[in-house]
């Protein structure tokens, strides 16, 4: 995880904020929280447009973790583990996470096995 150490103090600061979007907030302002701790870019290649930024789980298995979860109780879930400074969780952008998914051969339940073989071949 990239600067713990500042991402440790930002949660300090902003102790009583958290809290207050954890229990009020809606899903947009609990994961713009989640972006502004963890940095606003992609920990990977830098890219910073929140439009194509994913919350990752550094160790995969997001798709384990995220079932049966509604979406606020998850983002909810991250928050907490990031006041606990779990480490669990960075930014990537659409690019990087599916890199990382193939370069992991991570799977999960939207995505089908074939979409992981390298494409084939033509005219041979
Ligand atoms: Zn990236």
């Amino acid at each position: 995880m990239p600067n713990q150490f500042t991402t440790t103090n930002w949660l300090c600061d902003k102790s009583a904020l958290v809290e207050s979007i954890v229990h009020q907030g809606d899903r947009g302002k609990k994961r713009q929280l989640i972006l502004d701790i963890l940095g606003n870019k992609c920990c990977r290649c830098g890219f910073s447009d929140y439009r194509a930024l994913q919350i990752d789980h550094v160790n995969g298995n997001g798709a384990a973790e995220t079932r049966g979860l509604s979406q606020k109780t998850y983002l909810n879930k991250i928050l907490r583990s990031l006041q606990n400074g779990e480490g669990k969780y960075q930014l990537l952008c659409a690019n990087c996470n599916w890199i990382k998914r193939y370069e992991n051969n991570e799977r999960n339940d939207t995505t089908r096995d074939n979409r992981w073989r390298r494409p084939a071949r033509l005219g041979r």
